[in-house]
């Protein structure tokens, strides 16, 4: 089959993401990755500004990785997690004990975003189911929040872009707090946290936990907000009896200036999921980690199990991958590189306000958003960055970078200045 033949192939047969079959978005055919470069099919080098929508941190087709895949592979690359652990999943549990806010004692495997979503949401049922409330079945969350793409992820995101219209006869209800009106930069009001706050003095006693996307609300809207909002809502579920459930899987492994995003607010939530970053964008991982006492008390009454289990819980390879990848971040200087992007990135876009059609200009960690005033046409503009020598791929009307941490200046200016040439004649 030449490539014509396989874009036919799967133009005909294989869906992509959120597209449609039958008039599907176009597709670019790569054949390999390395550094912070994607290379076409057809020669073309491409300045990765997704990192594979936040996953691959070290970059491509790093030699520490492979290594660590390969090592594995002799060993085992797969092996059932009932009636068996392993060293890479034990290596991995202890780190991420030892790196996330401190109390996160115990890791459930699993092998997506979504579905350690799922999991976390899980334990908080189970969790008052076992301390005799069955009756906190609901949950709260934020306007523009992403979980992902499984039922009950689905049912926490933002109810308007979240497609609950159309899987409103299946999905479960739940409440719905406004996007954090203050910036990452400014401090929590009262007038921020009281339509958050009288939701959950309203329904709390029906309402298992709060789950939201610490400081970075991604996928929803690209906004940042301030951690003091985030500190404030753990002392409200506190006084109110609620989890709260942190997801990481975005923000998680250094991506916003702190290891994980909980930690510009100090503070430890009761469920926290992890993914993405995880495994360096090797394979998919994910984890969803919760306290002691959550363990406990799921655990004190009938069955006493927790009840999930995947197939592939706990994959050896991607556990050995993770490992080596959490230490491959440990080794480096991973906050002066963050603070370094964030440098660039804040020089390369700062100033593109000024252009018509910019209604924001956002810099966090290794993220950037142009927020422009009208959609923007992902195709038209994905052509326009391929053009350019960059991989960018915006959505609504957010155009925007997280780029591998190896990303140096040059990296980082192509992909500001190709930023600023898209706001400007798109
Ligand atoms: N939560 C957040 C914050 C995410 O950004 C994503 C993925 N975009 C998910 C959950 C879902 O993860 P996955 O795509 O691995 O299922």
């Amino acid at each position: 089959m030449n490539w014509t033949q396989m874009l036919d192939f799967d133009r005909g047969h294989i869906w992509h993401p959120y597209t449609s079959l039958a008039s599907p978005l176009p597709v670019y055919p790569v054949e390999s990755a390395s550094g912070v470069r994607v290379r076409l099919q057809d020669g073309t080098e491409l300045v990765d500004g997704m990192a594979s929508w936040w996953c691959v941190i070290h970059g491509y087709n790093h030699p520490v990785l492979n290594e660590a895949v390969q090592k594995q592979l002799h060993k085992m690359a797969h092996v059932m997690f009932g009636g068996f652990t392993h060293e890479p999943a034990v290596e991995l549990a202890q780190m991420l004990r030892d790196l996330t806010p401190q109390g996160l004692e115990k890791v459930f495997f699993c092998d997506s975003g979504s579905v350690s979503v799922e999991v976390a949401l899980k334990m908080a049922l189970q969790y008052w189911h076992a301390a005799g409330k069955p009756e906190k079945t609901k949950f709260i969350s934020l306007e523009r929040g992403y979980h992902g793409d499984t039922f009950g992820a689905m049912s926490v995101c933002d109810p308007v872009t979240g497609m609950h219209t159309l899987f409103s006869g299946f999905l479960p209800r739940n409440f719905f707090a406004p996007s954090p009106g203050c910036g990452f930069a400014e401090p929590c009001l009262p007038e921020h946290l009281e339509k958050a706050a009288d939701l959950i003095k309203q329904h709390h006693r029906e309402v298992a936990a709060f789950i939201l996307e610490p400081v970075v609300q991604g996928a929803g809207g690209m906004k940042f907000y301030s951690p003091e909002y985030l500190n404030a809502v753990k002392q409200l579920c506190r006084q109110y009896d609620l989890l709260l459930i942190a997801d990481e899987i975005a923000t998680g492994f250094g991506r916003t200036g702190r290891l994980f995003a909980c930690e510009h607010a100090g503070i430890t939530p009761d469920i926290m999921c992890v993914g993405k970053a995880l495994t360096g964008g090797y394979m998919s991982l994910a984890a969803a980690m919760c306290t002691d006492r959550i363990a406990e008390v799921i655990s004190s009454r009938s069955p006493g199990a927790f009840m999930h289990g995947p197939t592939f819980m706990g994959n050896p390879l991607a556990c050995a991958t993770a490992v080596a990848s959490i230490q491959l971040l440990l080794d480096c200087d991973w906050q002066k590189k963050i603070m370094f992007i964030e440098q660039e990135l804040r020089k390369g876009l700062e100033s593109c306000i000024d252009l018509p059609g910019v209604r924001e200009v956002r810099v966090l960690g290794a993220i950037g958003v142009l927020e422009m005033e009208d959609m923007v046409d992902t195709a038209l503009a994905q052509k326009m960055f391929v053009e350019l020598g960059v991989w960018i791929r915006p959505f609504l009307n957010l155009i925007y970078v997280m780029p591998p941490y190896v990303a140096d200046r040059e990296d980082v200016a192509k992909l500001t200045q190709a930023m600023r040439y898209a706001a400007e004649n798109i």
